[in-house]
């Protein structure tokens, strides 16, 4: 029998290494296996055959062969467990994740989960179809090609993911659709099954076990041969992969945030690499990153008009916060001519603060350092550990009774315009109010039916749905991001403005209101304008004088503990042997949840040179700082900081 290196698929730091089996002989790379190891029985991948056992070395056979992964996605695994410091296991479970038993239902999950979809255009436009000609050229050239596909909301970017599929798939490859959410996938899906039929699977972490093996086995088995899903559909079992396309590639929800902390956009292009694809992201709002590294297909303008114009609402001049005087007069003609809005306040809860008139303070979360949010059923709630209390009438800590509401969140949002508009429908749009994902897909369902509503909420309101009949967007209140201590705050600020715009007028006449205190602020200015491309060029020339995004990598380390002072220290002692990087820090971050933080950031051009180091002088201080309390964690391309 030959022997093979099997990774064990155990999560012990301690074990990140290939142990040798004996296989039989069909059994090959990725091919997936059960093996004793130690006195457990546990699954493993096999990485490599052929490779015998070191001499001395007594070898075991695997028990059983459970079933195998393309071979492709065995590399795959291993390079993300060394480019963001996870371990082989970790990731190797992401590519063969455990196989429940079978589930009788018959429908796929699939065909359940997809919301209606149209028919096929006749011609695309010329834009399209240039960009398709290219895509369909990188296809051709039998080796990995990347693009950026930049075009405004409405430009008609679905079609050519729809088309470069149908080329793909003709060409008998395989091909893979990701969303950055769960919640968009059900339109996604419509989309693509009206085009593809049955041969569409589905992937994410929202489907049950069961639901998720049948679709696996679908994509396994040929079956299937287009996978739409959320960002663990980037593992999706697909033999001969030849297109991968990113929709809406800004969204930061392509990051993990739990190791192995990988990002499903550097992970497809990392994938399209090693099978020779070609891998598409899709954006009206590119990430400076995807404008700078990759070749540029324009969509242009939308396909049905103009983007609606878009008015500044100054509100150092304009009252009525968080309703000015032209958002009132813009509703109104909705609440008597029908039509729809969507309203974005991207804060939950009645008030972001309870703060006392007399003696200026401000009611606190007792584990975390943020102020507790004034919520409508009379609870002040921490947004970070979800602790509650109930809000006191008078202030606790002098007594007085002048307890002021400061700001808004969407609950007095939907107050408000109760009072003001009460024969208008409203349907409002977070995390409070759609616990569940089936609340969201009804919320939405209900906003698409009707022929006029508001829906209000957070900024789940402005990704990437798409309703018809929207007369007016607003931005209630669009200083709220700008003020993040991150690099990528205007960043989100633009995107989140221009994606909300792109909600209104697709196929009628729309307005745009945005109300904030900083009309001149550089991602509102040119959001109003609908200038993508001088922010991108204006943020490209920062980062570059800065060392940010694309032209160095970040490194975060950051480290929690009970103690003030010990996550301080241990970065301290950390950053004194990291070498050959700019490091910034350590800097503390607010408590959360009890605990005290503190971060580093390395910049540098080879994040591995890093997060490695990083990774074991982490591993070796690792009892005393167990002892301390102490947690770690290196997050390589970070999202927020
Ligand atoms: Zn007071
Ligand atoms: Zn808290």
């Amino acid at each position: 029998m030959p022997y093979a290196s099997v990774y064990p698929l155990l999560t012990a730091r301690a074990v990140a290494r290939p142990f040798t089996y004996e296989v039989p002989d069909e059994v090959g790379k990725g091919a997936v296996v059960q093996v004793r190891f130690g006195s457990a029985r546990r699954r493993g991948v096999v990485a490599a055959v052929g490779e015998a056992p070191p001499d001395g070395v007594r070898v075991a056979a695997v028990e059983k062969v459970l079933g195998d992964v393309p071979p492709a996605l065995v590399d795959l695994a291993l390079w993300l467990a060394d480019y963001y410091g996870s371990t082989p296991a970790r990731a190797l479970e992401l590519v063969a994740p455990h196989r429940p038993a079978r589930r009788k239902e018959q429908t796929s999950a699939a065909g359940r989960h997809a919301l209606g979809g149209e028919g096929r255009p006749g011609a695309l436009s010329g834009p399209q179809g240039s960009a398709l000609e290219r895509i369909v050229a990188g296809l051709d050239a039998g080796k990995a090609a990347h693009f950026l596909l930049y075009g405004a909301t409405g430009s008609g970017k679905t079609e050519v993911y729809l088309r470069a599929c149908e080329e793909t798939l003709a060409r008998g490859r395989g091909a893979i659709v990701l969303v950055p959410e769960i919640a968009l996938t059900p339109q996604a899906l419509g989309r693509f099954r009206a085009r593809f039929g049955d041969g569409v699977a589905v992937l994410h972490s929202g489907l049950t076990d069961a639901e998720r093996r049948d679709e696996r086995d679908r994509i396994a088995a040929g079956d299937a041969r287009l996978v739409v899903g959320a960002r663990s559909a980037v593992f999706a079992p697909l033999a001969d992969l030849g297109l991968i396309c990113v929709d809406e590639e800004h969204d930061a929800s392509y990051k993990q945030e739990s190791d192995p902390r990988y990002d499903a956009r550097t992970v497809a292009a990392k994938r399209a690499a090693l099978e020779g694809a070609v891998a598409v992201y899709g954006s009206a709002t590119p990430r400076p990153e995807s404008w700078a590294r990759l070749e540029r297909l324009e969509l242009g303008g939308r396909i049905a008009g103009p983007l609606p114009p878009v008015r500044v609402i100054d509100l150092r001049r304009e009252g009525g916060y968080p309703l000015s005087a032209p958002l009132l007069e813009e509703l109104e003609r909705l609440d008597r001519g029908g039509g729809k809005a969507i309203l974005l306040l991207n804060r939950r809860g009645v008030a972001p603060a309870l703060h006392c008139r007399a003696c200026g303070v401000t009611r606190r979360c007792g584990n975390c350092d943020v102020a507790l949010v004034l919520h409508g059923d009379g609870a002040l709630r921490c947004h970070h550990c979800g602790q509650a209390e109930a809000a006191p009438r008078t202030c606790p800590e002098c007594g007085s009774p002048d307890l002021a509401r400061l700001g808004a969140g969407t609950q007095r949002l939907e107050r408000e315009l109760e009072r003001v508009f009460p024969g208008l429908e409203r349907i409002r749009l977070d995390a409070d109010a759609v616990a569940k994902p089936e609340l969201l897909a009804d919320a939405l369902r209900r906003f698409e039916q009707v022929d006029r509503a508001v829906l209000l909420g957070t900024q789940m309101v402005a990704k990437g749905h798409h309703f018809a009949g929207v007369a007016l967007a607003a931005v209630v209140d669009a200083d709220n991001g700008l003020a993040m201590p991150d690099f990528r705050a205007e960043e989100r600020t633009l995107q989140l403005l221009t994606q909300l715009a792109g909600r209104s007028g697709r196929d009628a006449p729309g307005r745009v209101l945005i109300q904030t205190f900083q009309p001149d602020a550089r991602p509102i200015a040119l959001a109003a304008r609908h200038d993508v491309e001088q922010f991108v060029a204006g943020e490209l020339e920062r980062r570059r004088e800065l060392g940010y995004p694309p032209f160095r990598h970040l490194v975060r380390v950051l480290v929690a503990g009970p103690e003030p002072d010990a996550p301080m220290q241990a970065l301290a002692e950390l950053r004194d042997r990291l070498d050959g990087a700019e490091v910034l820090g350590p800097a503390p971050l607010l408590r959360l949840r009890g605990r005290y933080r503190a971060q580093l950031v390395a910049k540098t051009e080879s994040p591995r040179r890093v997060a490695g180091p990083a990774g074991r002088l982490l591993a070796a201080a690792s009892p005393a700082m167990r002892k301390a309390g102490l947690t770690a964690v290196v997050d390589v391309d970070p999202q927020s900081l």
